[in-house]
């Protein structure tokens, strides 16, 4: 880790940034360490006004920002990354306070933070020119003005400067509103921002899902960015049909993996547990159902279970830990349920307990289900937690039916040594992105986003500025 800079800022005290200003607010809320279950600093509630005026120096600040060359705003993007890196070790800590992601994953969120931002500096926004006999059309890409980004809890670093910077980059404000449950990392990243950007470019408000419902009907609000789950996501679109905003849905998902048969099952069973069990399951496209050839199912799940047998679960700043707790009570207690059905319903748990041990902290061990029914709750529903399904298949059409019989689709994988092979199992699956022989890995380099009700349009990539671009379309006649 890079040694921090001398810190100007105060870590232990959170604002709202509204116009370049620091704000407090009459109402405090505060976030809970998931290690200890301990209370966090107080955190100001944005009201209605903080949103008001948060709009107006958004759209106060949009003309300006929208004309200002890309090669300044990639300048000024350039600058804020540099400016947030200088504060990696704090950020780690505060992550892993805020989150209980142990030290080396979150140190790995804030460096991944670093490559979201470099990748985007390299793009550029499309243009394209058809021109026959009597005209020329030049379709361009305009900003859409002001965007309301509203976050979860999982990765609240990642996926807020991941809806920061397209929407800076392509000339757009951005009004930000983290997760209650992990407001702190956010509230700083944005505080940093205004280091670099004009007021009102970058703003924050912090609050609790009242100020994001408000943020969905806000007619000064030009597009929402939401991430978080499938009934919220429903909820946001239909606010967002009032002002008929743009919208980007991030939802939930039931990633499925094959496991082909010719795989080598001790080099892949961990790392598909791992996919599983990745941020303690707490991963939009985690691995939540295994679909493992009957010809190699018990060396598989056996390989898996001496892997997850060796996985230590700790808090944050424990040393050696590869699993932190999950984030929260309300999503902790939800865990618990899926260990609660498996276990009235007599299914078998190949690793893990059925009653999960009380602590203070919101502490799960990893495991797994060995063959529960395909109409189960922990198959047909997305747990958000380390409890994850391994079930044999033998015919492969049907491996891809049964991964495919969901509502949502946001990621699946696909292992095999015959790569070709698993490539065409990939094109068949119904998800947005999908993986071959590698465990789920969003980048910034492709456009990530779901099918069905997985969520609608996407981020990142060459393609994913698009998300924050109106098309502007010139019909130009040659000659009357
Ligand atoms: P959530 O839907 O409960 O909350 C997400 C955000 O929405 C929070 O900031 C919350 O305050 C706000 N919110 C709540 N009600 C609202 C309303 N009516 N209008 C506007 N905003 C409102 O989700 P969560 O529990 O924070 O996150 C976990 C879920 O997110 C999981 O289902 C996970 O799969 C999903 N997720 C998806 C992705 C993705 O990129 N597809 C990434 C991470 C998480």
């Amino acid at each position: 880790m890079s040694p921090s800079k001398v810190s100007t800022i105060e870590w232990d005290k959170f604002y709202n940034i509204v116009d370049g200003q620091n704000r407090l607010a009459k109402s405090v809320h505060n976030g809970v360490n998931p290690s200890t279950a301990e209370k966090l600093w107080d955190v100001p509630i944005a009201t209605e006004q903080d949103l008001e005026d948060a709009i107006a120096s958004a759209r106060k600040v949009f003309p300006s920002w929208s004309q200002t060359p890309i090669d300044k705003r990639r300048e000024l993007l350039k600058k804020y990354g540099e400016t947030i890196m200088q504060y990696e070790e704090e950020f780690t800590t505060l992550l892993g306070k805020e989150n209980g992601k142990p030290q080396l994953f979150a140190n790995g969120e804030v460096k991944a933070m670093s490559l979201w931002l470099g990748w985007h500096l390299k793009l550029e926004i499309p243009e394209e020119t058809f021109e026959d006999d009597d005209k020329v059309i030049k379709t361009r890409y305009m900003p859409l003005g002001v965007c309301g980004a509203i976050c979860p809890w999982n990765y609240p670093l990642l996926l807020s400067l991941g809806k920061i910077v397209p929407a800076v980059l392509t000339g757009n404000t951005i009004i930000v509103k983290p997760s209650p449950f992990t407001p702190y990392t956010s509230l700083k990243l944005i505080e940093l921002a205004q280091e670099v950007f004009p007021p009102g470019v970058v703003q924050v408000i912090g609050g609790n899902d009242k100020l994001g419902a408000s943020m969905t009907t806000h007619p000064g609000i030009d597009k929402i960015s939401f991430t978080g789950s499938i009934p919220t996501g429903k909820k946001v679109m239909e606010a967002c049909a009032k002002t008929l905003k743009r919208v980007t849905l991030e939802l939930g998902g039931n990633d499925a993996t094959i496991i082909l048969p010719d795989v080598d099952v001790e080099k892949v069973a961990p790392e598909v547990a791992m996919g599983a069990f990745q941020n303690s399951g707490q991963v939009c496209v985690a691995t939540k159902r295994i679909y493992i050839h009957e010809s190699i199912y018990q060396p598989f799940l056996d390989a898996m279970v001496r892997f997850t047998k060796s996985i230590k679960v700790g808090g944050y700043d424990e040393e050696g830990v590869l699993l932190g707790p999950i984030q929260n009570s309300m999503q902790y207690e939800k865990v618990k349920g899926y260990f609660n059905d498996t276990k009235v319903n007599g299914y078998k748990f190949a690793v893990g307990q059925p009653d999960v041990a009380a602590g203070k902290g919101f502490f799960v061990q990893p495991t797994i289900i060995d063959n529960p029914p395909e109409d189960s709750k922990i198959v047909q529903e997305e747990p958000f937690g380390p409890i994850v399904p391994a079930m044999p298949y033998s015919d492969l059409e049907d491996a891809i039916a049964r991964a495919n019989n969901t509502l949502t689709g946001l990621g699946a994988t696909v292992w095999g040594k015959d790569v070709e092979a698993a490539e065409k199992v990939a094109f068949r699956l119904e998800a947005g992105s999908v993986w071959v022989n590698s465990y789920e890995k969003p980048t910034p380099q492709a456009l990530f986003g779901g099918v069905k009700q997985s969520g609608l349009g996407g981020e990142w990539g060459k393609t994913g500025l698009l998300a924050y671009l109106n098309p502007h379309v010139i019909h130009v006649y040659k000659t009357k």
